[in-house]
């Protein structure tokens, strides 16, 4: 039933042949989704133990990155210079920017201010008082990937802005803790979508999470809204982002004209955005990209 030979190696790292470890196992807790027509993961997305920690020491150094730019994104700063010391920082680590130059963008990181929901191009816009904005790192190293984003409020920023970075952070974290192997990646968009539903908030539905280590963009596709469809089932050892994208008004984005790149919500309103990967466990999710 599932895409791994009998004869190939386990997913879960013991070593032992499939038909040996997990075979049976998987075959019976996958057994009502394949009945029920939800699609499964291919192969190639359950990745290996020794993939996994080539994606926790490229993730170490995306943790380091961001660290250092908690202290340095305020008032006064520029985006560009905080792209500077994220291109800098990724280099002394001995680590690639992933987005420098994918697919034309022409930074080394996404700096998304206020309206703006994601890939905000760095430039000379001066960060001021009452800003809340979004800076995505996504570092190779060794060629794995790792992705992550925090947002930074700058001096005193007002109690709406200041309710959703922090509704959007538990959005995030609650996405995480919905993860269970052997449960539909949908089951994520459903977790947060019960939290803006209280705010009324929307959530972006153009852009989503993705599988992520080998690739920058991979399956699973993570939305972060509400679905019935059925939806790709989780197995241990994917790694994917979830990085939920909240605004405080319409969950309608447009995509600049003149960059190509920046998504701003629709109506003007504010966004906000976190971001983590994960790798699902045997009995959840571990924060790959969490603080050391
Ligand atoms: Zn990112
Ligand atoms: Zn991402």
């Amino acid at each position: 039933m599932f895409k791994i030979g009998r004869n190939e190696k386990c997913w879960c790292g013991c070593g032992k042949k499939y038909k040996q470890c997990h075979e049976r196992s998987d075959e019976e807790n996958l057994k009502k989704f394949v009945e029920e027509g939800y699609p499964l993961p291919d192969k190639h997305l359950i990745l290996s133990p020794e993939d996994i920690q080539g994606i926790r020491k490229s993730a170490r150094l995306s943790v380091a990155v961001m660290d250092e730019l908690d202290s340095f994104v305020k008032e006064g700063v520029t985006t560009l210079e905080i792209d500077e010391l994220v291109a800098k920082l990724t280099a002394d680590g001995g680590g690639i920017c992933a987005p420098y130059h994918y697919e034309g963008f022409p930074k080394h990181c996404c700096t998304s201010l206020n309206n703006v929901v994601c890939h905000g191009i760095p430039d000379d816009t001066v960060l001021k008082d009452g800003d809340i904005i979004n800076v995505d790192v996504t570092t190779i190293l060794n060629g794995y990937y790792s992705d992550m984003s925090r947002m930074y409020m700058i001096g005193n920023v007002s109690d709406e802005a200041k309710q959703l970075v922090e509704v959007t952070k538990e959005c995030m974290y609650k996405g995480i803790e919905s993860v269970r192997p052997y449960t539909p990646v949908g089951d994520i968009g459903n977790a947060i979508n019960d939290i803006t539903d209280k705010y009324g908030y929307g959530v972006v539905r153009a852009l989503c999470g993705h599988g992520v280590g080998l690739e920058f963009h991979n399956d699973p596709i993570v939305n972060h809204f509400r679905t019935d469809r059925k939806t790709m089932v989780l197995v241990p050892n994917m790694v994917f982002t979830i990085e939920p994208m909240i605004n405080a008004g319409t969950w309608d984005c447009n995509v600049s004209k003149e960059d190509g790149w920046t998504v701003t919500t629709a109506d003007g309103s504010l966004s906000a955005q976190w971001e983590h990967t994960v790798v699902v466990t045997e009995d959840g999710a571990d924060i790959i990209t969490r603080r050391i």
